[in-house]
């Protein structure tokens, strides 16, 4: 076998592993070494370049990279969707982290922002109330079944009263339709 001493990391190696039919002075892992070291310095410098344009011309920048990515988007729609799929999984977890860690440290404001929220919101809470039924439906009546059994006044006091506010309820609809029909005839 023929062999060759590379001028750079100084093993001798077989002739195959040198460049140009074992012209070259340095071994193909030198020259590859090389190569990767001579694009990372290019990269840094184009990324100080690129960040020196940003700085000088904050606008244009702008504008190009509004550009480029609108191009990116047209060209790669899936990969924009994966992408942003992925980015709103990793950013739930990581808000429902946030989310109880901080209810575990403050308690008291987490239940404040909580009944803020679902005064300011009452149709997403009646959605989302809705949504963890269909869900879970057996949380839902073992919730039920404790709480009957640790306010069972409360929990008739309430059942009462939704009772009366359907029939409140369908006593207005019924005064309303009696009304209408008196009104109209
Ligand atoms: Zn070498």
């Amino acid at each position: 076998m023929l062999t060759k001493k590379c001028t750079e990391c100084k093993l001798i190696k077989a002739l195959t592993e040198f460049g140009k039919n074992g012209f070259r002075f340095q071994c193909k892992s030198c020259i590859k070494e090389y190569d990767r070291k001579r694009y990372e310095k290019n990269s840094e410098k184009l990324k100080k370049y690129q960040q020196n344009y940003r700085k000088n011309n904050p606008e244009r920048a702008k504008e190009i990279s509004r550009k480029s990515s609108q191009k990116y988007k047209e060209k790669y729609p899936e990969r924009i969707k994966e992408y942003d799929r992925k980015r709103y999984e990793k950013n739930s977890e990581k808000l429902k982290k946030y989310q109880q860690n901080y209810r575990k440290n403050n308690p008291e404001r987490a239940k404040e922002s909580n009944r803020k929220w679902r005064k300011k919101y009452p149709e997403r809470v009646k959605e989302s109330r809705q949504k963890h039924k269909e869900k879970y439906p057996e949380r839902i009546k073992e919730y039920e079944r404790k709480r009957k059994e640790k306010y069972p006044e409360k929990v008739k006091e309430n059942n009462r009263k939704s009772k009366q506010n359907i029939k409140a309820d369908i006593n207005f609809r019924s005064m309303l339709a009696l009304v209408q029909s008196q009104s109209i005839g």
